[in-house]
């Protein structure tokens, strides 16, 4: 069979691999722990719902334009009012089928053959992909001190001839890490200064703990938003738990979005008309839902760290924000696809390899499930990497007998 070389460079998505692999395993009826995902346990909010279900029920579902309804772009634009004190216009806003989806969008627009796309490691497993995709190359800068955030000599030292833009991802998916204020700040001039795109992906910028607030970028963009190369990607999916609706959106020039909205036309026709009258519903509807996901995923990762902080060996750094935590593991194995495929063979416990990451040694562990799947997931994995532990483990029913260390 023929594949084209651009399809055989890319990867499967290593998370939706293991959604699978865990529901699999579930449909046989194992105990499987799933620290792997990547969405909320919480339902849709209501007010999405009867935005979606009242529009459905006249059975009226047609095309829309590319870029989105203007319902959805007004209430974008109230959003991006509120939430960054920054006054955008219709034309300044690009829905797409997802958050995801509006990062290609945008790298395909912005994107000649072998331009260069920078960002920071531990980074999204989607990031090299899509830049591979849009026919760029993926240029990950890992900090030498083997901190999550890399210094802005360290991102400046990996800017070229062949650079295009800079993605940041803050709180980042999968360290959990918001980067300060004078990080983001240094990122925005830099690219300004050398005249490159910023993608500040800011998925997870509700989603935040202990009290912090997630930097702005625009407090620091010092050019006019036409003349602005800073593209901010926002959406449903995480704020709201509406993954499966997929509405995300771009913020940017008014020259970039009708690029972005003519290759959308091309690609989809726009997002599924359906899901963005949910996604109006959530956006101008009651908005406490976010902050009880985001009190509950704060209690889910105290009990993660906690717990994570009895383990010998294992280096943690306690998340700012999203519900990952990404511990370093490899005193115990360096190898983090071996280790998580050996906790999922032994203990039937998902994690996430580093390794997918940009930092092998450690392990995405997510902490958007029930607190009861934290805790016993962590319970597993300790059993069976601690040589100190007990000999035997009950999965339920099932007796597990340890026959290695
Ligand atoms: N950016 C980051 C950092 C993410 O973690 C995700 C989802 N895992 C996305 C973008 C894409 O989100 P969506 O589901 O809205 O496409």
């Amino acid at each position: 069979m023929s594949i084209s070389q651009l399809a055989r460079s890319i990867k499967e998505s290593p998370t939706l691999k293991l959604n699978e692999t865990a529901a699999r395993l579930r449909e046989k009826g194992e105990p499987v722990i799933h620290l792997g995902g990547g969405e909320p346990k919480s339902k849709a909010p209501i007010d999405a719902i009867v935005n979606c279900a009242t529009q459905l029920n006249t059975g009226d579902v047609k095309y829309a334009p590319a870029d989105g309804l203007p319902a959805l772009k007004k209430a974008i634009i109230r959003y991006t009012d509120e939430h960054y004190n920054k006054i955008v216009w219709p034309d300044n806003v690009v829905v797409s089928s997802g958050a995801k989806q509006s990062i290609m969008v945008a790298l395909y627009a912005i994107l000649d053959p072998k331009d260069e796309v920078i960002f920071p490691a531990p980074y999204w497993v989607s990031y090299p992909e899509m830049v591979k995709l849009a026919g760029g190359v993926p240029v990950p800068v890992t900090a030498e001190d083997g901190s999550f955030q890399p210094t802005i000599e360290e991102m400046a030292e990996a800017v070229g001839p062949y650079t295009k833009a800079i993605i940041l991802n803050s709180p980042n998916n999968p360290c959990g890490v918001m980067y300060t204020k004078d990080f983001v700040a240094q990122v925005v001039e830099l690219c300004e200064k050398k005249s490159l795109y910023l993608i500040m992906d800011d998925l997870y910028n509700r989603l935040v703990f202990d009290g912090k607030t997630p930097p702005n970028v625009y407090d620091f963009a010092k050019d006019d938003t036409e003349r602005s190369k800073l593209i901010v990607v926002q959406g449903v999916s995480k704020m709201y738990a509406m993954t499966g609706f997929r509405i995300g959106w771009a913020i940017a020039n008014k020259e970039l979005c009708t690029a972005m909205g003519n290759i959308q036309s091309h690609q989809t026709s726009g997002p599924a008309t359906v899901s963005q009258w949910a996604a109006i519903g959530a956006l101008n509807g009651v908005q406490s839902s976010i902050e009880s996901l985001r009190m509950t995923l704060e209690n889910n990762r105290n009990v993660m760290v906690e717990r994570l902080n009895a383990f010998n060996g294992v280096k943690v750094v306690k998340p700012d924000g999203t519900f990952y935590c990404f511990p370093d593991f490899s005193a115990y194995m360096k190898d983090s696809q071996k280790l998580a495929e050996f906790l999922l063979e032994k203990v039937r416990v998902v994690t996430v390899p580093g390794k997918e990451f940009g930092m092998d040694g450690h392990l995405r562990l997510s902490f958007c499930g029930t607190v009861k799947d934290v805790t016993e997931g962590i319970e597993r994995i300790k059993w069976a990497l601690d040589p100190n532990a007990p000999n035997e483990l009950y999965l339920g029913e099932r007796k597990l007998v340890r026959d290695w260390l």
